[in-house]
């Protein structure tokens, strides 16, 4: 049986493209295609193309995902690790406070580009959203 990519059918003539490789070439910040340009212009604002092999990056589609995954991620270390400490010890609270606060937003801020790079990693190795060549229109409206 024929190994097929996720997205893509037997009539279908695209490559299929590694997400593994993408989603890490993006949480590196560099261009989910060729992994040598720059996936980011500025903290959290994409290139429109890649300065290397040309990609174009303006239409992905990261939105909110990136955040609701740093606070999947950043919630469970945090949370976990205050409750762990709060039956280990008998810190007051605003020691607590000092400690895991910082943490949070520390944290948050290191993984929110790294997460967004992955996701628009994750939407180039898929095709979705233009990064196949078509317009994002014709997914959401086959009738157009
Ligand atoms: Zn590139």
């Amino acid at each position: 049986m024929e190994q097929q990519a996720f997205g893509g059918t037997r009539t279908d003539p695209k490559p299929a493209r590694s997400a593994f490789e993408a989603m890490k070439r993006g949480f590196l910040g560099r261009c989910p295609h060729c992994g040598e340009g720059k996936l980011f212009r500025a903290f959290l604002k994409t290139a429109d193309h890649c300065s290397v092999c040309g990609e174009e990056f303006h239409h992905h589609r990261a939105d909110d995902l990136p955040a609701y995954l740093v606070v999947v991620v950043v919630g469970h270390i945090v949370v976990g690790g205050f409750m762990g400490m709060e039956a280990m010890t008998d810190w007051p609270a605003w020691l607590h406070l000092a400690m895991w606060v910082p943490i949070t937003l520390i944290m948050s801020l290191a993984l929110v580009g790294p997460i967004k790079g992955a996701v628009v990693g994750l939407q180039w190795a898929y095709y979705m959203h233009g990064f196949g060549g078509e317009s994002d229109a014709l997914e959401t409206h086959p009738e157009l």
